[in-house]
């Protein structure tokens, strides 16, 4: 497993529309091996295959929800001892994904995206939609989704249209959104 680069805006190449997947083999399995190493490592909970710069439609996400179930874990910083809900791992991967019935209710969320580093916006999107995917080894599957795993894969799957989620914004707020990024940057 290897960490990738991730592409940042405005790389000509977040917007490419990816292609289908067509070979089920072991570069795929390598690919989202990277994938989740990559977006764990970035503290992310969705990657498409385009922002390590490969123009497939393929997905992976881990909501990394707290699990409610698990022992609180304690642990120290700066000298004050604190205890926190352990995190579920729950990677799901996303091959030749397509939204299906999305719903007419909206919902807004405060997004961001690990290629638009320090820039967050409220999006309106469907609060549910089906989707239907294919597995790693081609075997397909349809599940309704709501939440943040609705919210998550249609961001996702902008991506795979190259689409970014401040391409949403009116022209005003994505310039200003685009100049905090050159800001942000120039100051790292
Ligand atoms: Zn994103």
């Amino acid at each position: 497993m290897a960490i990738r680069e991730i592409l940042e805006a405005p790389d000509p190449r977040l917007k490419i529309v990816s292609s289908p997947v067509e070979k089920f083999d072991e570069g795929l399995k390598t690919l989202v091996d990277d994938m989740f190493e990559t977006m764990y490592d970035a503290y992310g909970i969705g990657l498409a295959a385009i922002q390590v710069g490969e123009p497939i439609r393929l997905l992976v996400i881990d909501l990394q929800e707290e699990d409610p179930d698990a022992e609180p874990e304690e642990c120290e910083h700066d000298g004050t001892k604190h205890t926190h809900q352990p995190v579920k791992k729950d990677p799901r991967v996303f091959v030749n994904p397509e939204i299906l019935d999305p719903s007419t209710d909206k919902g807004i969320y405060q997004e961001g995206c690990l290629s638009v580093p320090d820039v967050y916006a409220d999006i309106e999107r469907p609060s549910r939609c089906r989707v239907r995917w294919q597995d790693l080894d081609g075997k397909q599957h349809e599940e309704d989704m709501s939440g943040m795993l609705a919210i998550c894969i249609q961001h996702e799957m902008d991506h795979l249209n190259g689409i970014l989620f401040i391409d949403h914004l009116s022209r005003l707020k994505r310039g200003m959104a685009l100049k905090k990024l050159q800001k942000a940057r120039q100051a790292a």
